[in-house]
């Protein structure tokens, strides 16, 4: 043990949103309900598991390293050329694989706060420092703030849009404008996990930066909409360059066969991303509506997820819905203390946690 680095005893594994299976066991339930970790409610494609099924056959191949079939199907969706996409064991990978690519012990990166943990995590493999900006008090981007605080040894700066947790993004003009600004050694990361659950028409989208030249790398997964994520599928656009350095960082056969083959059908099955849509929209206005009815407000959301503030212990709060069946997550977790954070579920997981929730306020309040 005398030789681990000390950094990483700094490092609290990451807590994912408990799984399903701990809490029928601890509590004895039969019937759990997960709005934890923004995962699509409606399930994989059909076509995605129909592809998946028959790839199952040749799983005593190795994957393709190279993932050339995928690229090629993202590289026709987007209009980028292949050369500019990498794939990942989720976007988690590609969080990791780009902070060591880059990272220096001593090096610092801005992130935006609250937001996806990884980040932090990335920089602190590598010995580095993480500069957190606050969000504003209804947490908006706030870029300025972003801009003042990179120094000459902040490497890379994260942008979450639609942020984890918050579901607030970036508008296009705001964007436009901080790119130009953003000195020209600091490497841009939007992180658009959420991309596809957008309906505001001013959304930057990173993919229009990046074909108009600016060095930024547009980080997506089909973890979310497209209903992978216990495949672990990640991908990102870059600049040539860019990606080329952290290629040389990256596990040979970081994307799994089933992974690949999954991602690619789900690409094309555009009816299950509109119902996936459609379906998110709907969740959260019966969500927000059914919270409004109880007094409380939710935070405008763009993403399969909403926060919004109890006013009480969150964490108290999240223990008695476990015991109800309900998993959320809490704020203090997540660096927002009181609120709860809920994933947009079918119509009858949200009716299920309204009802749960308004049963254990009134218990804790
Ligand atoms: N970025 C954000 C903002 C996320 O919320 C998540 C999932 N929690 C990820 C990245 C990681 O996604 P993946 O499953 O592709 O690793």
């Amino acid at each position: 043990l005398i030789n681990v680095r000390k950094n990483l005893f700094e490092i609290t594994p990451y807590a994912p949103g408990k799984p399903i299976s701990d809490v029928k066991r601890e509590f004895g339930l039969t019937d759990v309900t997960k709005l934890a970790s923004n995962e699509n409610p409606l399930g994989p494609s059909k076509r995605a598991q129909q592809a998946i099924l028959e790839a199952l056959q040749e799983v005593n191949r190795y994957p393709d390293g190279g993932a050339v079939l995928l690229k090629e199907a993202l590289s026709d969706a987007v209009g980028i050329p292949t050369q500019q996409i990498l794939i990942g064991n989720g976007s988690d990978d590609l969080i990791k694989l780009t902070s060591e690519t880059f990272l220096n012990p001593g090096d610092e990166i801005v992130v935006p706060s609250p937001s996806f943990s990884q980040y932090w995590f990335g920089a602190k493999l590598m010995d580095a420092k993480t500069v957190a900006v606050p969000l504003t008090s209804n947490f908006e981007y706030d870029l300025d703030a972003m801009l003042a605080a990179v120094t000459t040894k902040t490497k890379i700066l994260f942008l979450c849009s639609p942020n984890n947790p918050t579901g607030t993004y970036i508008r296009e003009e705001a964007l436009q404008r901080f790119l130009d600004l953003v000195p020209s050694h600091v490497l841009v990361i939007l992180d658009e996990a959420y991309n596809e659950y957008v309906t505001e028409a001013d959304y930057a989208q990173g993919i229009d930066f990046l074909k108009r030249g600016y060095n930024v790398l547009v980080m997506r997964t089909f973890s979310k909409m497209y209903g992978l994520a216990g495949l672990r599928l990640g991908y990102v656009f870059g600049p040539m360059e860019v990606l080329d350095a952290i290629n040389r960082a990256r596990e040979p056969f970081n994307a799994n066969m089933l992974a690949q083959v999954g991602a690619v059908a789900a690409l094309t099955d555009l009816e299950h991303v509109e119902a996936s849509r459609i379906q998110n929209r709907a969740g959260f206005d019966q969500l927000q509506s059914g919270l409004s009815k109880l007094g409380y407000t939710v935070v405008p959301s763009q993403g399969n997820f909403l926060i919004f503030d109890t006013g009480l212990d969150d964490r108290a709060l999240f223990d008695a819905l476990l015991r109800e069946g309900v998993i959320v997550r809490g704020g203090t977790a997540l660096g927002i203390p009181g609120y709860l954070r809920v994933s947009i579920g079918l119509a009858e997981e949200n009716e299920r946690f309204l009802g749960a929730f308004e049963k254990v306020v009134s218990s804790i309040g």
